[in-house]
């Protein structure tokens, strides 16, 4: 069950509770709701020294969408969990646009320049917005659910593989069999070295096997210069041949293929600049950080035999992982990074002219753009109650993006707000264990607001 935040009247985290504990403490008057997404109350007395338990914070960072998970690792409950999905290309989209309006409006306006190009400069660890933005997303759930609970560790999957590990392949034994986590590293490490395609017909999207380049019948060893990927049908024709007889009449893949199993996978290409980051703006958290890797993360997943959910990966991530991961009924808020409205002064149209009136204020009759808000309507023919994201006009006329769709001209004064504008719209997430994962996956394309 996904817990909800429990903060005392000086807003000092305590221990999650159980929503049915939340709702007798609401009921009975001695806390309040303090946010609606996360869901946290706040209690009317404070608690002197309270006992809290630490949680720990596990984060699986991805291009798209970051995992989040808290996990208890005393019980190996997951007390919370969400899904933040980023905006990277929206950012990229409207820099591009910028740019080109710019560059419009000079060459309208301005007398010719020699382009100047020497003059610009960026800081050491500068990253392009779009990455930046998915790297400060991440930092600002770690501090929001810091003021909320107990953090006490972190875990960050950091690596696709462990290269570390696998510096020393000769040691005896390697297994590169499915099923020890070994052999996940290695899979991972062979899947990036050989662009997820079969070495040898190079089809794509098939399930493919860890194969010896020299086989061991024929005394190949399992280093990772003797193992490439072949699919299935592939893998049953080679069989025990030498790679020399397997290949006959094709010398240009066999060159390329002995070439490629040559060389090793190593730094730039292995490790994402963005995770680098991202760990080290996170270790500046103070808590102690735990690192993981890709392929510990999928053996800690397949080995409890848990569906593939951002979520789940998150809670994954790392050695620190529970034996028993205890996560029915978790509900994960899905959370979508919306940013916090444009500097633009008026919208251009596809030649760069401004097409609009200057932006008016951002608060409408209270309100601003973002905020989720619920509206009750009681006259008209619109009459109903909508919950969700709110889009002002100056006019005082709303949109209400609801879960069903959008609606159009609602008053304002049929609107109360639910939680005010933070950058982030909410969906909840299908509950763990009701539906199958199909289901699911495909219930949550449809998401944009919440209910
Ligand atoms: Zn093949």
């Amino acid at each position: 069950m996904s817990k909800v935040f429990v903060l005392d009247t000086e807003k000092q985290p305590l221990d999650p509770v159980h929503p049915g504990h939340a709702r007798i403490l609401l009921d009975c008057g001695k806390a309040a709701v303090f946010k609606r997404y996360p869901f946290t109350i706040i209690l009317k007395a404070a608690i002197k020294n309270p006992e809290v338990h630490p949680l720990r914070i596990k984060i699986d960072p991805g291009s798209q969408t970051t995992g989040i998970a808290l996990v208890d690792d005393g019980s190996g409950k997951v007390v919370w969990a969400a899904e933040l999905a980023h905006r990277g290309q929206t950012i990229k989209k409207a820099l591009d646009q910028r740019r080109a309006v710019r560059r419009g409006r000079r060459q309208r306006t301005t007398r010719y320049r020699r382009p100047r190009f020497q003059n610009r400069r960026r800081p050491s660890r500068w990253m392009p917005p779009s990455l930046e933005s998915r790297v400060a997303n991440v930092l600002t759930w770690v501090k929001r659910l810091a003021r909320l609970c107990s953090l006490g560790a972190m875990s960050l999957e950091l690596v696709k593989f462990d290269l570390q590990q696998m510096d020393h392949p000769e040691i005896s034994g390697m297994e590169y069999q499915q099923g020890t986590l070994f052999g996940y590293e290695v899979r991972e490490y062979l899947l990036e070295k050989w662009d997820r395609a079969c070495s040898y017909c190079g089809i794509k999207g098939v399930p493919l096997q860890v194969e010896h380049l020299q086989a061991k019948a024929n005394g190949g060893t399992d280093r990772l210069s003797n193992l490439c990927l072949a699919c299935d049908p592939c893998n049953k024709a080679k069989g025990t041949q030498e790679i020399q007889v397997f290949l006959a009449g094709q010398a240009d893949l066999l060159a390329h293929l002995l070439a490629q199993a040559k060389t090793h996978l190593k730094g730039a290409s292995a490790i994402n600049s963005t995770r680098w980051v991202l760990y080290e703006r996170l270790k500046q958290e103070g808590f102690p950080l735990e690192c993981g890797s890709g392929g510990l993360t999928k053996f800690n997943r397949t080995q409890r035999s848990l569906p593939k959910e951002h979520w789940i990966d998150a809670a994954c991530v790392g050695r620190s992982t529970p034996h028993v991961l205890k996560m029915a009924g978790i509900v994960p808020l899905l959370m979508t990074a919306t940013g916090h409205g444009s500097r633009q002064k008026c919208n251009v149209n596809e030649t760069g002219f401004p097409c609009s009136r200057p932006k008016g204020a951002k608060k409408v009759k209270g309100f601003q753009t973002g905020d989720i808000v619920r509206a009750t309507v009681t006259t008209g023919t619109k009459q109903g109650i909508y919950v969700g994201r709110v889009l002002v006009r100056a006019s005082g006329s709303f949109d209400i993006r609801t879960k069903h769709g959008r609606v159009q001209g609602i008053s304002h004064r049929f609107c109360t707000p639910v939680q005010r504008s933070d950058g982030y719209n909410y969906t909840i997430g299908v509950r763990y264990g009701q539906e199958s994962p199909s289901q699911a996956a495909s219930e949550r394309t449809h998401h944009s607001s919440p209910g």
